[in-house]
């Protein structure tokens, strides 16, 4: 089961994959979590991507689509994977489709995540992550049990450097002018479910499970 999972950012994207994980076993692949590893090794291609992410842009496709096409080749052979944050423009769309298309696969779902952009800035703002697990958390709709303390493995929780009120409003004129038209590209295909992502946690994650239920089934 191969899944994109679109969204603006703070929609609860992260928070949502990791119930995907639970479920059906399938792999979280996030590009953003995967340009910060990068970025923590000082690769070269984290170096590159650096700017961007700091600003609040994208990061050129021809990086992340090399990026993404390895990490879902690698994951082959697992139950699926839910793909986070990539793709991210209509070109790199067209390029994962083509790549997949090279191994006899294709995207079976792309789950449109809605949630008003009123409500963004806040979700963003008080989001933290483990550092160790990527487990994600928000300060008042889904606290630790511990204040500051992942509930999993205990290890101290960070905010993300570009989770800044500035960088926030432009990751979200970007989505809008980059990443919302591939809700119309997947709509075309045939393959959208909208998911409303304005209310609490738990309603967002049965109504996914029922539409992924009827694609495993
Ligand atoms: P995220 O964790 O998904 O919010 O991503 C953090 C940052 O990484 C974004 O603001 C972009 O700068 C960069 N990034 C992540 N995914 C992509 C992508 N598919 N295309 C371009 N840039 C990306």
């Amino acid at each position: 089961m191969i899944v994109v999972f679109l969204g603006p950012p703070g929609a609860g994207k992260g928070t949502q994959c990791q119930r995907l994980v639970e479920r059906y076993g399938v792999k979280h692949l996030s590009s953003g979590d995967c340009l910060r590893r990068e970025r923590q090794k000082n690769t070269d291609l984290g170096r590159r991507a650096q700017g961007y992410m700091d600003s609040g842009q994208l990061a050129p496709d021809d990086l992340i689509v090399a990026m993404m096409t390895q990490e879902i080749a690698a994951a082959d052979g697992q139950a699926g994977v839910v793909l986070d944050g990539f793709p991210r423009t209509l070109a790199q769309a067209r390029e994962l489709d083509q790549a997949l298309g090279g191994g006899g696969k294709k995207v079976d779902v792309a789950l449109n995540l809605e949630v008003a952009d009123d409500k963004l800035e806040l979700r963003i703002t008080g989001r933290r992550s483990c550092p160790q697990c990527g487990a994600a958390y928000h300060v008042a709709f889904n606290p630790p049990r511990k204040p500051g303390v992942c509930d999993r493995d205990g290890a101290v929780l960070v905010q993300r450097s570009d989770d800044t009120p500035e960088v926030v409003r432009n990751r979200i004129r970007t989505y809008h002018r980059q990443t919302a038209p591939l809700v119309d590209y997947y709509q075309r295909k045939g393959n959208l479910r909208r998911i409303d992502g304005n209310v609490e946690i738990g309603s967002v994650t049965q109504a996914m499970f029922g539409v992924l239920d009827l694609l495993v089934a």
